[in-house]
């Protein structure tokens, strides 16, 4: 959540932070800001807003300042404490006007740091957690700018990745971690700082990402790293290997759109070379055991929250079905606060696109605590969660910018289905059975790109129904997770109040909401327990509620008497979620559009949910 960047080189600072900010606005765009640092004085702009508007108000601000500065930091709010305001918005300067700052992330102890400035006779003014730091920084200021970050960092409980500045040292930006990401790409003559890696690969692909309780100093020499004890670290530089373009819209016209329509390319990029054929298994090297390893597993765990615990159902389902293993799904801060039971041939899989999602990191670190055996499933390449859990296998998504995921849930189930499928050849599912149930996974792609060419029929569903203001999808087995994840799409970016359940609930208290202009998606495709969910979807009708019928290929007499269709190639029920989502992710997308809604950055989210 919340995007940061810094810049220190020999470019306009102000071009280079707005821009970068432009790439991490999905982060959190309700307000935003940019402070440079020229001939010894500090100028800030700051607007609540989009970037767009940043971007004018700051080319309109014409002093030298903001003209000439060569180094400066950005930031593009997801608002914790206190409104999207101006007063809000980073970066925040201390009461002197001396030091300016950007945070990420949520001081716990606040008040008591805000109190104990008021007896220094320091005031704040915003109402945000992070202005707190940056006063206390110039507070702790003698001087020397990394001694008094370092001082006010341990004083500090909470989260935060900052950047840090001040004209008393220009030439000189401070940047730390703990909790919140922050890479640094090294270019040649400058140093660009983010939360994440697109906004450094327009400039270059070396980067260092840093740890928790680690600290940078970057001047004209170049990059010094510490902790905050002040003892010297160092990391490894990386390679960063995302095309600049791929965070682009290009023709479409939203992220998301666009993002659906790579899902037959981006599986297609999950899934090669994991796949063997001859043995009729998966090759995971990222997940770091043998097939005795595999065998040793007693039970799964799958963590995640929002759209990634959905794919890790799909998994639940069918490492139980395929390897005959428990397997269970747990929403990951309930995971962290609940003191579950472990034992050490558990295998806790932590799923998250970002790699950086709070409660999903934490939950990694229970599970790591407790012994067991965990392994991440992430699509940004060297995040935290990727990092700390050491093994794992990596989406290769390409980046997701749209808030509402959808190519890395695709692709979350396409690993969920290798891994179910490497654990199942260790036990009981024969060869012959696992070359085929490969073959499958090898045509999603294919079966997605059929569900993508009937677009325009599914346009025309969602604009019948666009202006519903509930709707209910229903499913059971392998199409009850997708319920819940059409149900959450729809919400997410149209405002619809939309709920997920399975088939059989309905009766058991929802169904009391239904009449007529709540339209219910049934996901009637051809899988064990379809005709009882045919039969769930009749009660919907008999009450008046229009019923949009989700059926298989071939099986197109299931949908005769509700009220519109919309078909998916028949497939085995645990294929059968990705296509199955497609089609439910454009409608959704559709309904948003004709609603007339944000559908990229739709309002109160943010795309990596950093905090807890
Ligand atoms: N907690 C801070 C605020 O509300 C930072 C939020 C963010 O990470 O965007 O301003």
């Amino acid at each position: 959540m919340c995007g940061i960047v810094g810049y220190f080189g020999k470019r306009k600072a102000s071009e280079i932070l707005v821009d970068g900010l432009r790439r991490l606005e999905y982060r959190g765009y309700d307000s935003a800001g940019v402070a440079c640092l020229h001939d010894g004085s500090i100028a800030v702009v700051k607007n609540p807003g989009k970037i767009k508007e940043l971007r004018q108000k700051v080319s309109d601000t014409a002093t030298l300042t903001m003209t000439e500065s060569r180094m400066g930091i950005g930031h593009t709010r997801w608002a914790t404490h206190g409104p999207p305001t101006e007063k809000n918005a980073h970066p925040h300067l201390d009461a002197s006007g001396h030091f300016a700052m950007v945070h990420n992330g949520i001081i716990e102890n606040y008040k008591d740091i805000r109190k104990g400035l008021a007896s220094e006779g320091i005031e704040c003014i915003s109402d945000t957690d992070s202005e707190v730091l940056v006063q206390l920084i110039s507070f702790l200021y003698k001087d020397n700018l990394e001694d008094a970050v370092s001082e006010a960092l341990q004083k500090i409980k909470g989260t935060y990745g900052i950047v840090v500045m001040s004209d008393h040292e220009p030439g000189k930006l401070v940047v730390a971690r703990c909790g919140s990401p922050i890479v640094i790409g090294l270019g040649k003559n400058e140093t660009v700082i983010a939360s994440d890696a697109s906004a450094i690969i327009p400039h270059t692909r070396d980067a260092v990402y840093l740890e928790d309780y680690d600290m940078a100093v970057i001047t004209e020499d170049g990059m010094e790293m510490c902790n905050l004890q002040r003892a010297p670290v160092s990391r490894e530089v990386t390679e960063m290997d995302w095309d600049t373009g791929a965070a682009e819209k290009g023709e479409y016209e939203h992220f998301m759109l666009k993002e659906m329509f790579e899902q037959p390319q981006s599986i297609r990029n999950a899934i090669r070379g994991r796949l063997d054929y001859d043995m009729g298994t998966a090759v995971l090297s990222g997940l770091d055991f043998s097939a005795r390893d595999a065998a040793q597993i007693n039970r799964v765990l799958v963590v995640g929250c929002g759209t990634s615990m959905h794919a890790g159902m799909v998994g639940e389902y069918a490492i139980e079905e395929m390897a005959g293993v428990n397997a269970e799904v747990e929403q990951a801060a309930e995971f962290r606060y609940r003191n579950p039971l472990i034992t050490p041939n558990d295998l806790v899989v932590a799923i998250s696109q970002s790699g950086e999602t709070a409660d999903t990191l934490a939950a990694v670190r229970e599970a790591k605590q407790k012994g067991a055996i965990v392994a991440g499933l992430c699509n940004v390449v060297g995040s935290t969660i990727a990092r700390e859990t050491g093994r794992g296998v990596y989406l290769h998504a390409g980046p997701e910018i749209g808030v509402a995921s959808t190519k890395a849930f695709t692709c979350q189930v396409s690993v969920m289905l290798m891994m179910a499928l490497k654990i199942a050849r260790t036990r009981r599912m024969p060869r012959h059975d696992g070359i085929e149930f490969a073959r499958w996974i090898q045509k999603l792609p294919d079966l997605v790109e059929r569900v993508l060419a009937q677009n325009k029929a599914i346009k025309a569903v969602a604009q019948k129904y666009a202006k519903a203001d509930n709707a209910f999808f229903i499913g059971r087995g392998y199409l009850f997770p997708v319920a819940l994840e059409g149900a959450l799409k729809l919400k997410e970016i149209s405002y619809v109040h939309a709920e997920g359940y399975h088939a059989a609930e309905l009766k058991h208290g929802p169904i009391a909401l239904l009449e007529e202009c709540t339209p219910v998606i049934a996901l009637l495709n051809n899988i064990p327990g379809k005709d009882k969910t045919l039969g769930n979807a009749e009660e919907c009708k008999a009450r008046k509620a229009p019923v949009i019928a989700v059926v298989s290929e071939g099986d197109e007499g299931s949908a005769d008497g509700f009220d519109d269709m919309i078909v998916i190639p028949d497939c085995p029920p645990a294929i059968a979620p990705v296509p199955t989502v497609v089609a439910l992710q454009l409608l959704s997308y559709h309904i948003a559009a004709a609603r007339g809604c944000e559908i990229d950055q739709p309002r109160n989210l943010a795309k990596s949910v950093t905090v807890e």
